[in-house]
């Protein structure tokens, strides 16, 4: 199928937009704008009426699937509802206008919410304190690890290198640690797919600097050894990471800072609505326990009486790890969804995203195989065996869910289960989304029985079959030239 380009339907002399008239003398302009940078021939844009941009982006964004949509279940990535009043809030003047260049004295609003925010975040995690500087999970993750590092070079310990990750981790653990200068050692999981805890027991040496977990892990499964897990590690003298990228099954249940825990980040982007995925940019929040605070990047916000300031006294901080003070209009509207749910609320949001969860698994085990037992929380983990002895891939049915109207759940991952769908409901879903999504799901398992080319051949419904992804990621094409782009197919 081609999709016009904006070039293509573009006709000389159509407008979308009128420019207010110049007002000032060609000479005045000579005077104020050096020579060199003045245009001489127009910009090559397309010319369309108002009604044709308007007409065309529309369309394209039907094209897409997204949350506003349909039910979007991507495990561990959490594609939740992004709520309405989130973009009020980050819509108001003062917010949306405010530059990071005023003086402190003209932004004590913006700063108030960022103080409130690390707070908020500091209560909800049992933590001591906050930086809300990095701008995503990974992100997060390296803040993270640096300042676990510039821990342990602060307090002596030298020949500590290496820090623990389950073989279950999501791939940007490894990554960060690497980049942070630091070596990543894989422990196994059990057959209950948590921690082996003779593996790790194993891996324990001096130059163990700590352990980066996810928890619940990436099975949805909580970490029943836990306490255990951070007893052993801290005697070797490491530091416990949590990965809290995911943080939807412990809102006002768990504070991962009370038990075990020295360091996390959360993505504001997964557990606090805020939009992602083509949606706006992240946050990756860092929070850690008292021993750890000198550490975090500069600034801070601190409080003073009744007065908000950025704080860049902090002799031990790692630094900077993103330009200002990070992603703002994501506090914004993360702080209006925690502030609109209230601690009850966000309990709720958890107790919820759990039972959901569990229903969706209660109505796919049985057909699809479930290769940890254990009870999930926020969101369970498939494996496409069954199907796949038929001749049938879970990319194959990862396809064919989109001709039912739904987007895929996570695929292959985590890399421990053979053909994984990993699937996160989240909380808001009615009861009538989930069972239409295990309906989907259920005849989808029928089809491989009774016709499984039409899943091998899937998708049939949507604007584009199956792409090379692979190529599109490694020879992304979004130049326009006048004969037309290039196709690789
Ligand atoms: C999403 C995710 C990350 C990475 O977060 P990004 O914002 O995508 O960088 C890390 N760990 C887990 C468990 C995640 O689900």
């Amino acid at each position: 199928m081609h999709i016009p380009l904006l070039f293509e339907k573009s006709h000389p002399g159509r407008r979308a937009y009128t420019l207010p008239v110049l007002d000032l003398p060609e000479k005045d302009i000579a005077d104020l704008i050096p020579e060199r940078f003045l245009r001489r021939d127009p910009a090559l844009l397309p010319e369309l009426t108002e009604g044709e941009v308007v007409r065309h982006f529309t369309n394209l964004s039907q094209m897409n699937y997204h949350v506003d949509k349909g039910f979007y279940p991507l495990g561990s990535c959490t594609m939740k509802y992004n709520p309405k009043a989130n973009e009020a809030a980050a819509n108001i003047g003062g917010f949306r206008d405010v530059h990071p260049l005023q003086p402190e004295r003209l932004n004590q609003g913006a700063l108030q919410l960022m103080y409130e925010l690390q707070e908020l975040l500091a209560t909800i995690t049992g933590f001591d304190a906050v930086s809300l500087q990095p701008a995503a999970g990974a992100q997060g993750e390296l803040t993270g690890v640096l300042v676990m590092k510039a821990y342990i070079e602060a307090t002596g310990l030298s020949g500590k290198h290496k820090i623990l990750i389950p073989d279950s981790a999501h791939g940007t653990n490894p990554a960060s640690v690497v980049i942070a200068g630091l070596t990543p050692v894989e422990v196994k999981s059990n057959s209950d797919g948590m921690v082996d805890i003779d593996d790790l027991r194993n891996n324990l040496d001096d130059a163990v600097a700590g352990m980066m977990l996810t928890n619940p892990n990436t099975l949805g499964i909580f970490e029943r050894n836990i306490a255990t897990i951070a007893e052993l590690v801290h005697e070797a003298g490491g530091l416990m990471y949590l990965d809290g990228a995911n943080l939807n099954a412990q809102m006002g249940i768990v504070q991962p800072g009370r038990i075990g825990f020295d360091v996390m980040h959360i993505n504001l982007h997964k557990t606090f609505s805020t939009p992602h995925g083509g949606g706006g940019p992240g946050s990756g929040p860092v929070a850690v326990n008292e021993k750890l605070a000198p550490f975090l990047p500069v600034p801070m916000v601190a409080k003073e009486g009744e007065n908000y300031r950025l704080d860049y006294d902090r002799p031990q901080s790692i630094g900077k790890v993103h330009s200002f003070f990070g992603n703002f209009g994501m506090f914004v509207r993360a702080y209006t969804y925690i502030r609109m749910n209230g601690a009850k609320g966000l309990r709720r949001v958890s107790e919820d995203a759990v039972l959901n969860a569990n229903y969706l698994l209660s109505r796919l085990k049985g057909t699809f195989k479930l290769p940890f037992p254990e009870t999930p929380m926020h969101e369970f983990v498939l494996s496409g065996d069954y199907q796949q002895e038929k001749g049938v891939k879970t990319m194959d049915m990862a396809k064919r869910l989109l001709d039912y109207g739904f987007h895929a759940p996570t695929i292959y991952f985590p890399l421990i289960v053979h053909e994984a769908l990993m699937i996160e409901p989240t909380e808001t879903e009615s009861r009538e989304t989930l069972d239409a999504f295990a309906d989907a799901m259920l005849a989808i398992s029928r089809e491989v029985e009774e016709n499984p080319d039409l899943v091998r051949e899937a998708p049939h419904s949507t604007p584009v079959k199956r792409l090379n992804d692979a190529l599109a990621a490694r020879r992304l094409n979004i130049v326009y030239k006048e004969e037309g782009p290039e196709h690789d197919g």
